[in-house]
């Protein structure tokens, strides 16, 4: 397998986060607008032989790493079909899923039978009206029961995300980091990102104030993290199970390291999450274009993937041109 495509930063490519449907069951507040948003229609979401054309190609490139997400992965019918596909692609060395946890109950064992290893599941509340209030569904108990069957199923590692928004869940912020102690997951948190529409009342805490906070519980012990080479800086409290993580995209821009590309569900290649370019690969593929060209176009958006973002300028409001929840998290 040729090695990872490196792009005019020097950063090397390998890892590329599909997003499978822009569906989903939840409606979090901070990734989906209230009123929320258009739905794509059923043509113009990448059909699964071609999702899975992109994928084999982005392995023969040298993009080892994938991760499913959306909207919510597990809504998409025949997922399981999919992932099977892909695990078994030549050169995907790593396959993952990111999922809010809601339909985890009925799909922990296929997920591990279809190959996927390590999950990512959202939870930014251990209290069920709360949860019901930030995701606007009241699904905490699905989410939870979703979790244990996971682990009782052997995925690992599990990585609880947590996205913190001060005055709505900054008080939880040592009871979600408690379940190391109790559980072998990775408990992840999140700062807030503004993106259209989600950022009239700003909620942002800082990494740097979320360790305050932690530090509460006990000394935090960096750690090193083998089951990760990505943004969270990791900690380790003593006696502990799991593992903490910080994700700073906001105070601590970890642009240097992206290793990332996405594809939407509607077939748009992203080469940084705050910026709107886009490089159009489902007319591409629906065009007839041969391998090769379809790779000219990928390597071609990562010789433009922009240095940083521009999160701290005036740009950033004008580049985010889709929520979270239509890029694909
Ligand atoms: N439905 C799946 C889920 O809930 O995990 C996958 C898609 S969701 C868009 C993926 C992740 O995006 C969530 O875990 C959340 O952490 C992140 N996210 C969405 N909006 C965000 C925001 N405004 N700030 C920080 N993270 C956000």
């Amino acid at each position: 397998m040729p090695s990872a495509p490196i792009d005019s930063y020097h950063r090397r490519i390998e890892y590329l986060r599909l997003s499978v449907t822009d569906r989903c069951n939840l409606r979090c507040t901070y990734c989906v607008p209230e009123k929320g948003v258009p739905k794509l229609e059923h043509h113009d979401i990448l059909r699964y032989e071609e999702i899975l054309r992109l994928a084999g190609l982005a392995a023969k490139m040298g993009i080892s790493k994938i991760r499913i997400t959306g909207g919510e992965p597990l809504v998409r019918k025949d997922i399981l079909y999919l992932c099977e596909r892909i695990s078994r692609l030549n050169g995907v060395k790593s396959l993952s899923i990111t999922t809010n946890g809601v339909l985890l109950p009925e799909f922990a064992q296929g997920l591990l039978q279809a190959g996927i290893h390590r999950i990512n599941v959202s939870l930014d509340t251990l209290e069920r009206g709360k949860f019901e209030r930030i995701t606007r569904r009241d699904s905490f108990q699905e989410v939870w029961r979703g979790i244990t069957a996971a682990h009782a199923a052997g995925i690992a590692p599990i990585k609880l995300n947590a996205v913190v928004m001060q005055g709505v869940n900054d008080d939880e912020i040592e009871d979600l980091a408690r379940l190391t102690f109790a559980y072998p997951f990775h408990v992840r948190f999140i700062e807030f990102m503004p993106f259209q529409e989600n950022g009239r009342q700003d909620p942002f805490l800082s990494g740097d104030e979320i360790i305050d906070r932690l530090k509460r519980i006990g000394p935090l012990v960096p750690a090193r993290s083998k089951d990760s080479n990505g943004p969270a800086q990791h900690y380790r409290f003593s006696g502990a199970l799991g593992l903490i993580g910080i994700i700073s995209p906001i105070s601590h821009h970890f642009c240097p390291a992206c290793n990332r590309l996405r594809v939407t569900a509607d077939g748009k290649l992203r080469t940084c999450l705050f910026s709107s370019d886009e490089t159009d690969l489902r007319e591409l593929l629906r065009q007839g274009a041969l391998d090769d060209e379809i790779i000219a176009a990928i390597r071609e958006a990562i010789e433009k993937k922009p240095e940083k973002h521009e999160l701290d300028s005036a740009v950033f409001r004008r580049c985010i041109n889709r929520p979270m929840v239509a890029i694909g998290g």
